[in-house]
């Protein structure tokens, strides 16, 4: 099913994401947590996409064996950034070969050391959604960033990047993770006044690993606010604690976020099953399941 045709309903869509195995022995075990998040019935589940050769092949396997065996929709995450055009042709034909219509159109990092913007790459996501159009009729999702993409020195601008974006194609966006439930109150609302009308869906990160979310944060420039930031000091170091700390402050997140009138929730479930089966399980009555 089409992810635009979903969130068109009249509730609460709840999604969980995947990251595929970096080394084809790896597999089964990425099998196995697709299998289990699947079985809690989430209205999509994603894929993510790694530059690499391996993982991108494992993107297409992943995605299409949680439609296929599963019986979840799967979104296909593609970045264009590390790969020629030819390249990324040639993968959104793999995904349309495997029966995928679903995909999250992104720029990825750019490779350290390459020459970039090249002539052979797309430079931005925006053109990447024209390249992935010219391919067939797919359903195209992009990122955006409440506390602004890292690289771009002005909210205001990246809110006009994320425009044109829309304006390419882009019929639904995901959320970078945010622990501030105000930092996306507010960026709904910027969004707005430039006129951005697709739905968005909140990117929320069960933090279970202490060391992990500060070095993500790091490098995402997302924010720790002092609540959350005492919760990782308290607990960081006993990792039970910090999971059932994780699944609890998640959990309160989207409950408020729901009850101000959030549509869509993106559990950021990296291959956890039982962190989304907490999350879901917390959520059943709030959620109508
Ligand atoms: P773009 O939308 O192309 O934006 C990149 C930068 O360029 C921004 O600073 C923007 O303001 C600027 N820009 C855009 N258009 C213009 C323009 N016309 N002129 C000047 N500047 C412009 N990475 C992976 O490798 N694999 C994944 O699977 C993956 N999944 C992700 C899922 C989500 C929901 C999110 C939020 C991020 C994900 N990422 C993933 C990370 C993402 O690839 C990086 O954040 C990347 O740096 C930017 O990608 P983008 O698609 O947002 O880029």
């Amino acid at each position: 099913m089409k992810i635009s045709e979903l969130l068109k309903q009249d509730r609460v869509t709840i999604s969980c994401e995947i990251f595929p195995p970096k080394k084809d022995d790896d597999f089964e075990k990425v099998r196995a947590a697709a299998e289990k998040i699947a079985a809690l019935r989430p209205d999509f589940i994603s894929v993510t996409y790694g530059a690499s050769g391996g993982t991108s092949k494992n993107t297409a396997k992943i995605a299409s064996l949680i439609q296929e065996e599963y019986g979840v929709t799967a979104l296909a995450h593609l970045t264009c950034a590390s790969s020629t055009k030819e390249e990324v042709s040639g993968v959104i034909e793999n995904l349309k070969t495997a029966g995928i219509e679903n995909i999250l159109a992104l720029r990825g990092d750019i490779p350290a050391g390459a020459e970039f913007p090249a002539p052979d790459r797309f430079q931005y996501a925006s053109e990447l959604i024209g390249e992935v159009k010219r391919h067939g009729d797919f359903c195209i999702g992009g990122a955006c960033y409440p506390e602004g993409h890292i690289e771009c020195g002005s909210r205001e601008l990246d809110l006009d990047h994320l425009k044109q974006k829309v304006d390419s194609g882009c019929e639904f966006l995901t959320t970078q993770m945010f622990f501030d439930n105000n930092v996306l109150y507010s960026f709904l609302y910027r969004a707005l006044l430039k006129d951005i009308r697709v739905p968005v869906l909140a990117g929320v990160m069960p933090v279970i690993n202490s060391r992990q979310i500060k070095r993500s944060c790091e490098l995402s420039g997302t924010s720790l606010p002092p609540r959350f930031q005492n919760i990782v000091d308290k607990f960081g170091d006993r990792p039970a604690a910090m999971k059932q700390a994780g699944i609890a402050y998640a959990t309160e997140q989207i409950i408020d976020l729901i009850a101000n009138g959030v549509k869509g929730i993106h559990l950021y479930t990296m291959n956890n099953p039982d962190v989304a089966a907490s999350i879901i399980g917390n959520l059943s009555d709030v959620l109508g399941r």
